[in-house]
Order: C-alpha cells, then sequence, then structure tokens
C-alpha cells in the first residue's frame, strides 16, 4: 500500500525501486508508459494503470508513453482507440509526443524476430494446436521439445520468411522460442513469438499476415521507446521471465538501462466487474444501453454518471499500489466523489416524487422571489433566485398524517417544518383517492419566518424540500444501484443470474427554473436528495443521479 516516507511524500514500493534506480545511477530519468489493447472502452482499473503510470512519471518529472497494444486485429477497432485517448486526457493526463502504436514497430519487430532465428533462439514449428497443447506438459510433468526445434537457422529464416509471404494458412504454424521445455513457468516453455492471421488491421491494413504475440511485442515496445520501468498487473508475473529472456537475447537492448517489469495488483471492485469482456457481453445483450451507460464502471459510464476526474484519481490514490490482490469496496469510490463534489457542487432542490403542498392563508396569484446560496459554506459561490406561491410541491416521503415519533423531522398534521430557504409551514389537512394515495396536502404558513427563527421562540427543528408550481421544470430523474446483486459477479459465466433487475429507477418530479439550461456532467447537490448532474446523451431535462449524501437526513 501507499506510505509516507520520511519527507512526508507519499510512496509505494514502485517508487521505492525508482527511488533506487535513480541513486544508483542505473537511469537518469523516469519514463512509464500505459498500454491499452484497443479492444475496448477503458475501466475503473485501467484508470488506477493510468494514474499509477502517468502519476508515477509526473512525480519524477519524467515522461509516460501512451502506446496501443495494437496486435490482436481480430477485436481490436478505431472507436476504442478513439475513446480511449478521450479518456486518459479526460481523467487529466499527457502523454509524451504522438501516441504510440506497437504496430508502428512491426518492421522492427520482424527484424529483431529474425536476429533470434539467426540465433538458434527462435524456430518455426507446425505442431496443430492439440499436439501442442501435448508437448507442452503440465504443471507437475516437464513438456517435451517439439520435433521441428532442431531445424537449422536457414531452414528456419526460410520459413519465416515464409510465414511472412502468406505462403502459409493461418494456424499451420507458429514461430516459437526456444528456451526450455522442462522450465518450472509454463509460460517459458518454448512461448509463440508469431502467429499467422489473414485480417485488416486498423492501423497497417493488410501489410501483415503475421502479427506477434504479447510477449514479444511489449518487451520490445518498452525497450524500442526507452521506457525505464514497465509497471503491469500480477496476472504477468511469471511472463516477466520472457520479457528478461528477450531482451537480454537481442543485441541492442542487453544493457543495465533497458527496461524491466514490475507488477502490482489489479483492481477488483465489489459489485462490479472490470473484465473487458465481461464488460462487452453487458453491452452486446443489452444489458446496459451502452459502454457508457451510468452504470458501467467504465471511464466513460463514470463521467456519464457525473463523477470528476478529481474524485477518480483521489481514488486510485486511496486504494494505493501493493502486490497483494484484493477487493475494493465500492464505498470507496463513493465517499472520493462525495468529497469532491461536497466541496465543489453548486446546491439546488429537485422533487423527485412530487405531491401538492397548498398553503391556504398565502394569497392567492402571487409569486415572491427568494435568494438562496448556491453553497451554504462557501459565500463566494453566489446565489440563485427561487421562488415561493401559494402553491408548491414537497416529496411524498415528507409527509406523513402522524408523525410516528418525536424525532420526526418532516411535515405531519399540525406539525410544522421550514421550507428549505423560505417560510415555516403547518400541515392542517388532505385529499387522498380511493385507494388511500395523498393527492394533495394542505398548510398554512407564517410570513414572519423568512430567514429568521419565529419570534415566539418555538423551535422548528425540520427542513424538507420544494419547489414553487408555476415556476417549476419538469424533469426525469435516473436513480441507479449496483449492477450486480452479487460482490464478485465475474465468478459467474453467465453473468444474468447477477444482473439487479431494479438497477434503473426513472422518476419524474420538477426541478428549479435556473437548471433548464443545466450543463451536462457538471453535479449539483439536490439537497437532502443527493448528487445529480444532466446526462449527457439524452434531448430532455434528464437527471442522473451520480451518488447519495451520507445518510444524515435520512431520520
Ligand atoms: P485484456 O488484456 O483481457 O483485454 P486488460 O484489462 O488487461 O484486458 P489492457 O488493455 O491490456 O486490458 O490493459 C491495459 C493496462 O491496464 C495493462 O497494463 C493492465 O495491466 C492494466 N489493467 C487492466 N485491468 C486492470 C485492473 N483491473 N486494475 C489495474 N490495472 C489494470
Ligand atoms: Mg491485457
Amino acid at each position: 500500500m501507499n506510505s509516507q516516507n520520511k519527507e512526508g511524500k507519499t510512496t509505494n514500493f514502485i517508487r521505492n525501486i525508482i527511488d533506487k534506480d535513480l541513486s544508483s545511477g542505473k537511469h537518469k530519468s523516469v519514463k512509464t508508459r500505459f498500454p491499452p489493447e484497443p479492444n475496448g472502452y477503458l475501466h475503473i482499473g485501467h484508470a488506477k494503470s493510468i494514474c499509477l503510470n502517468f502519476g508515477t512519471a509526473a512525480y519524477y518529472d519524467g515522461y509516460c508513453n501512451l502506446r496501443f497494444d495494437d496486435t490482436n486485429p481480430t477485436k481490436e477497432d478505431i472507436e476504442f482507440v478513439n475513446s480511449i485517448k478521450k479518456d486518459v486526457q479526460w481523467l487529466g493526463f499527457n502523454w509524451d509526443g504522438e501516441v504510440k502504436f506497437s504496430s508502428s514497430y512491426f518492421d522492427i519487430f520482424y527484424e529483431y524476430a529474425e536476429e533470434l532465428i539467426s540465433k538458434g533462439l527462435a524456430y518455426v514449428c507446425f505442431l496443430s494446436i492439440d499436439e501442442t497443447h501435448k508437448y507442452r506438459g503440465t504443471f507437475k510433468e516437464h513438456g517435451e521439445n517439439s520435433p521441428y526445434r532442431e531445424a537449422s537457422i536457414e531452414e528456419n529464416l526460410a520459413l519465416f520468411r515464409q510465414m511472412k509471404a502468406g505462403e502459409f494458412k493461418e494456424g499451420e504454424c507458429v514461430l516459437r522460442a526456444k528456451i526450455d521445455m522442462s522450465s518450472s513457468f509454463m509460460c517459458m516453455r518454448d512461448p509463440a513469438l508469431y502467429r499467422i492471421r489473414f485480417e485488416t488491421h486498423h492501423q497497417t491494413n493488410d501489410d501483415w499476415c503475421i502479427y506477434p504475440m504479447y510477449d514479444f511485442a511489449h518487451c520490445l515496445g518498452d525497450a524500442i521507446e526507452g521506457v525505464t520501468h514497465s509497471i503491469c498487473t500480477l496476472e504477468f508475473q511469471d511472463n516477466r521471465r520472457i520479457y528478461d529472456w528477450i531482451l537480454e537475447n537481442l543485441d541492442d537492448f542487453n544493457t543495465s538501462s533497458r527496461p524491466h517489469q514490475y507488477e502490482f495488483s489489479r483492481l477488483s471492485l465489489e459489485f462490479t466487474t472490470t473484465s473487458k469482456r465481461k464488460l462487452k457481453l453487458l453491452v452486446d445483450n443489452n444489458y446496459v444501453s451502452g459502454w457508457n451507460d451510468p452504470r458501467m464502471p467504465t471511464i466513460s459510464g463514470l463521467r456519464r454518471r457525473g463523477y470528476t476526474p478529481e474524485s477518480i484519481r483521489s481514488f486510485s490514490e486511496r486504494v494505493g499500489v501493493s502486490k497483494v490482490n484484493s477487493w475494493t469496496d465500492v464505498s470507496i469510490l463513493e465517499s472520493s466523489i462525495r468529497d469532491d463534489l461536497n466541496t465543489t457542487a453548486p446546491r439546488s432542490m429537485a422533487v423527485i416524487n412530487p405531491v401538492k403542498l397548498v398553503i391556504e392563508n398565502y394569497p392567492e396569484g402571487k409569486v415572491e422571489s427568494l435568494i438562496a446560496p448556491l453553497h451554504p459554506q462557501n459565500e463566494g459561490m453566489g446565489t440563485r433566485e427561487i421562488f415561493f406561491s401559494r402553491e408548491v410541491y414537497i416529496d411524498k416521503g415528507d409527509f406523513l398524517e402522524i408523525a410516528p415519533n418525536k424525532k420526526y423531522k418532516r411535515l405531519a398534521i399540525n406539525k410544522e417544518v421550514r421550507l428549505r430557504n423560505s417560510y415555516i409551514v403547518k400541515a392542517t389537512h388532505f385529499d387522498s383517492d380511493n385507494d388511500g394515495n395523498i393527492k394533495i396536502i394542505y398548510c398554512t404558513y407564517d410570513p414572519d419566518t423568512l430567514g429568521k427563527n419565529p419570534s415566539d421562540g418555538r423551535k422548528v427543528k425540520g427542513v424538507i424540500h420544494y419547489i414553487e408550481s408555476t415556476k417549476a421544470i419538469n424533469a426525469e430523474f435516473r436513480i441507479y444501484d449496483r449492477l450486480f446483486l452479487e460482490s464478485n459477479p465475474a465468478k459467474f459465466d453467465d453473468l444474468s443470474s447477477s444482473i439487479n433487475p431494479d438497477s434503473l429507477e426513472i422518476k419524474n418530479g420538477f426541478i428549479e427554473s435556473n437548471l433548464s439550461n443545466a450543463k451536462a456532467e457538471k453535479a449539483y447537490q439536490f439537497e437532502r436528495e443527493g448528487y445529480f448532474c444532466r446526462d449527457s446523451e439524452s434531448e430532455g431535462l434528464v437527471f442522473n443521479k451520480i451518488v447519495g449524501l451520507r445518510d444524515t437526513w435520512n431520520q
């Protein structure tokens, strides 16, 4: 986890390694990279990796590259390239120079593959998938050498060139590293370096029919770009051996300043999934409206929901960097946004479950203009105009015929409450329909309580919010709950069994007139209701609930 060092700066095991490398002179400056595969939208787990990579570079006045690891044209798409760039920038980070693509190094990668073949360290293997599997052995038994392993260097060079020229079918052969079929690390048992794919690539079109594997492309991309510290998630721990083996066996990179890989634990957030494959299933099966559905843990979903870049960066800081895989409670993410919005979001009122309140002793036809602060603790934010008249809307949940106990601070017959930013009212009677649903509540108001306590000294503790009826503006509210009922939905292959059927509730109510032009994704605190922002994809006045307030109002 993160901790404080002697100077009081936040530190973690990655920074400790870098500090050592800088003081020993191994590296003079720091270069990291964020290497997404453009096969989906970025999620909150990627945000942690982005904050770590870009944040580490910034901390040391170094550089961070954005490099698309685009070595598998089958699943990749330019739509994903564009969304990833947008998300990284929105989070507040700038990559060094141009965006990089592994595919722009395909020529150089090819040269390095030939170098390995020329050194007798790679060979073209024609075993079928099943045979390869059999030859690989198991965790308990070592593997066996492929019969193609001992072909001459000349033969292998010729075969690899034929592979490149498209003379073999997809799946007919692969280029493999000649490492050790008896290694206790399965990934070191002659891993594949290149495979054949007759597929059009979003960057290189039909230039190539052989594509490098991640293990080959990644270390080379790092080395070519002069990355010093290549930070990735723990599942690549074993693969670090291939990373080192490849660089150590290439003349250009067998130096003390070559990049090294360091692993940290991936973020797993409860009640959601950070598997791109599963997120894609949610989209493809229409469980959500798209990658940016406000319930999705994608960066674009969180943005549309109303999360700010600051809150996501602060969340990443809070969860810290460690080598131990663990589950992160969603409440940590929620408190990050709440803490941010508590100081930055202007206050407003919205009635989500409206019922009419008629103030019988208020003059008919009169509409009073009142001034309310935009933030009670920050006068500098200014004020807004709200209204008051004989008819207002309050929330159904704020009225009960009979107060259940003395602590009850909302409206009830013969009980007084203050309407937020305006007068004190006292309920007198109500109309209901045949099913007992309350239709209209009647009350009287005390004209001498605007902005002050009653002069006779009586105490009115309850405050409820309201919207004046003639100026009220209709709005839709989308209230979200967790997308999954299970804390670890990924343990089920069939996602549908753990989907929360009530993850979206739509309500129609009223907002203050000054929000008729509210900007999309800008957060407001609807007093007593929570933080909301206008939806960026809807035509009308639709507000997404970002997160609730702390529970202090709910009594
Ligand atoms: P896949 O490789 O299965 O498509 P991925 O989530 O690993 O999915 P990448 O695009 O390869 O996606 O990830 C880019 C970077 O983000 C990698 O360095 C990866 O380790 C990191 N990353 C991915 N998921 C998480 C996570 N949940 N927590 C932290 N870092 C993550
Ligand atoms: Mg990956």
